[in-house]
């Protein structure tokens, strides 16, 4: 079974597509969504649909949470919630509940994933380095967990201590815990600008990221016509 494990999409749809078509072609055979399906950019309802019509598992992501609510975004940064207050007129009330009542954890086969980290879930903590990961494996009780929400592909190994390795392909060995961040699909920030997913093949426990081109004067021409900041267009080129 080779399961691709895509998330933060960020309503980019010309990225959604160009990595669901990579990951046919690398014989993919089941789907795990990392939640981020909206926010940021210009097509959210189009990307909820095809996560939707999938029918895989998908976890929450803060975005996702809060164009779901008609809670306040105050306290958030001024662009993404712009955006977001954009985003919650995009969308259908039906589709924002399939957002609302999307899970927080989720165990699939042998692995769990998260949006942020199992270290109190709905607090959206981020997880930049080895320190954070160690409070995230004290609450991770499969070998392996994926999560996203940094936009940064890493790969944390717990064996005895816990440390951060280059996010490329990695063996999962007996022994050790995985804690496996599989980039962004819509807005990288590793200086990448193209897309970003992992593969995970259970039997062989190899898992392996994978960078997707995708028509970024496209999106940024979308993202521009539709009135959102301009600077959510600029840094999709940067991959920051
Ligand atoms: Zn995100």
């Amino acid at each position: 079974m080779r399961i691709a494990l895509f998330g933060d999409i960020h309503a980019n749809l010309e990225a959604l597509e160009a990595v669901l078509e990579d990951a046919r072609e690398q014989h993919c055979s089941d789907y795990v969504c990392l939640g981020d399906v909206v926010g940021y950019n210009a097509n959210p309802a189009e990307c909820l649909e095809i996560v939707r019509e999938m029918n895989c598992p998908v976890v929450k992501g803060n975005h996702d949470e809060d164009a779901a609510g008609d809670h306040s975004l105050e306290t958030m940064n001024p662009t993404a919630a712009t955006a977001l207050m954009w985003t919650r007129e995009q969308l259908t009330p039906e589709q924002r509940l399939w957002l609302r009542k999307l899970r927080i954890v989720r165990q699939v086969a042998d692995f769990t994933v998260v949006h942020s980290t199992l270290d109190q879930p709905t607090n959206w903590n981020y997880v930049t380095n080895r320190f954070d990961a160690m409070s995230n494996f004290s609450y991770q009780f499969t070998q392996v967990c994926f999560h996203g929400h940094t936009h940064v592909p890493r790969v944390y190994i717990k064996d005895s201590k816990v440390h951060e390795v280059a996010a490329e392909s990695v063996v999962v060995e007996p022994g050790a815990k995985y804690f496996i961040n599989a980039g962004s699909v819509g807005q990288p920030r590793d200086g990448d600008w193209r897309s970003c997913y992992a593969i995970y093949d259970i039997e062989s426990r190899l898992i392996v990221f994978r960078r997707v081109e995708y028509d970024l004067a496209k999106t940024q021409r979308k993202i521009l016509e539709s009135g959102l900041p301009p600077m959510l267009a600029e840094r999709l080129a940067d991959g920051r």
